[in-house]
C-alpha cells in the first residue's frame, strides 16, 4: 500500500520562521520527558520524527546549540534567533531530524504519541497510561 502524506504549515511565535512540512498521515510523535529536553524548553516536549527532505525550510536562518546526550552522542538544537522558539532537534545517533510538534499551525493530525524517558525523568504530577513506556 502506498504511503499517504499530508503537507502542513508551521512557524514560530514571532513569525520569522515559517515552513511547510510533509508528514505521514499518522506522524510518529514522541513525548520526551528526559532532563535534557526539560532543560531546553522548560517542560515535557513533543517532537515529530521527520522523513528525509520532509521539511521545506532553510536551516541556515536558524540558530543552533549543540550538546552531548546522556549516551554521549551529539544532539543539535535549532531555534529561532529572534523569539527562541525551538524548531528542530537533530540526533546524530539516528541521523534524523525531529520537529517540535507545537510549531505546527494545525495539530489535529497528531493523534498518537509515544512517551520516552518517562521512567527516568518526569514531572510527578504527570500520569500516563501506557503499557510500554520505554522505547
Ligand atoms: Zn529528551
Ligand atoms: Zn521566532
Amino acid at each position: 500500500m502506498e504511503k499517504k502524506f499530508v503537507t502542513k504549515t508551521g512557524g514560530c511565535i514571532c513569525g520569522f520562521v515559517k515552513f511547510k512540512v510533509k508528514l505521514d498521515e499518522l506522524p510518529r510523535v514522541f513525548n520526551c520527558h528526559c532532563s535534557d529536553c526539560r532543560k531546553k524548553i522548560g517542560g515535557m516536549m513533543s517532537i515529530i520524527q521527520l522523513r528525509e527532505e520532509a521539511l521545506d525550510l532553510d536551516k541556515n536562518i536558524l540558530k543552533t546549540f549543540e550538546h552531548k546526550g546522556s549516551s554521549g552522542n551529539k544532539i543539535r538544537k535549532y531555534f529561532c534567533g529572534n523569539c527562541a522558539a525551538p524548531v528542530l532537534t537533530y540526533v546524530q545517533k539516528w541521523d534524523r531530524y525531529y520537529l517540535y510538534a507545537g510549531l505546527l499551525d494545525d495539530i489535529s493530525i497528531l493523534k498518537k504519541a509515544k512517551n520516552i524517558f518517562f521512567e527516568d525523568s518526569h514531572f510527578p504530577f504527570m500520569e500516563i497510561n501506557e503499557d510500554k513506556l520505554k522505547p
